[in-house]
């Protein structure tokens, strides 16, 4: 049976110590929290992992960093690789997130690669995909997801795949106050899905943890959380204050 995830993003916010304080706050209300039906993973800037790694129960609260290098080690002044994020204690990476593939180019050639590198150091992998509003206006909806999941994950064996989890994030509902309706956002998940149950077959399908993205909060979360293909949420704005990202953890 698949997991329901509940990741945070924290982006480029918070010093490392208002970043610490967060993450104390987040693995203080998970501990004492009751019955939560999710995992809860945050993710974190580079500079923050080693610190927050040692005020959270890792087997409670995941933690991930937000991207890394698509080389392992070497001179690349300024990059941050897949062995370094993992030797902070992180246990995630989130991948391909738009702000990454819009602002600093990464193809999906770039994102395979990091892909690769990341699970051979024992990474799990939150890959982000999603189309623009021009696309969705343009109909164009599937064609885009077909092609950046296929380009970037479809080589993995499946073994391979179970450390992957997908998060469908619709650019235009991304920190604009403009959610996708939860049956918009179904219909991607439920034809994700059947895209990997294409490559992997009907079981793997089943067990894939398909998460969505994009102006996420407490009030929409439990419309989002009760549609049969969505498995939980990639969470931005909403999980830069403990009490927010809390309401969408037990939104479930
Ligand atoms: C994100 O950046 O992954 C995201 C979903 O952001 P927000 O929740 O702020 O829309």
């Amino acid at each position: 049976m698949r997991k329901n995830i509940v990741a945070g993003n924290w982006k480029m916010n918070t010093t490392v110590p208002e970043g610490v304080e967060l993450a104390k706050a987040v693995n203080e209300a998970v501990a004492n929290a009751n019955g939560i039906k999710c995992d809860v993973v945050i993710g974190v800037p580079f500079t923050h992992l080693t610190a927050v790694k040692q005020v959270i129960d890792i087997n409670k609260v995941g933690l991930a960093a937000e991207n890394c290098a698509d080389h392992n080690s070497g001179a690349y002044t300024g990059e941050v690789s897949a062995p370094m994020v993992a030797s902070t204690g992180a246990n995630y990476v989130i991948l391909g997130h738009s702000e990454r593939r819009g602002y600093y180019n990464e193809t999906a050639q770039m994102l395979k690669t990091k892909v690769d590198l990341a699970l051979e150091a024992g990474l799990k992998v939150i890959f982000c995909c999603g189309e623009s509003l021009e696309e969705r206006e343009a109909g164009k909806v599937e064609d885009i997801i077909k092609a950046e999941i296929s380009e970037s994950l479809f080589h993995l064996t499946t073994e391979q795949w179970s450390n992957i989890v997908i998060a469908y994030e619709p650019i235009w509902a991304i920190g604009t106050g403009k959610t996708a309706t939860s049956d918009q956002a179904e219909e991607v998940h439920a034809f994700i899905r059947g895209l990997v149950a294409q490559q992997y077959g009907q079981q793997v399908a089943d067990d894939t943890t398909i998460l969505y993205g994009g102006s996420c909060k407490p009030s929409n979360a439990p419309e989002l959380f009760a549609k049969p293909d969505i498995d939980g949420g990639l969470i931005g704005g909403a999980s830069l204050k403990a009490a927010d990202f809390m309401g969408i953890v037990t939104a479930f």
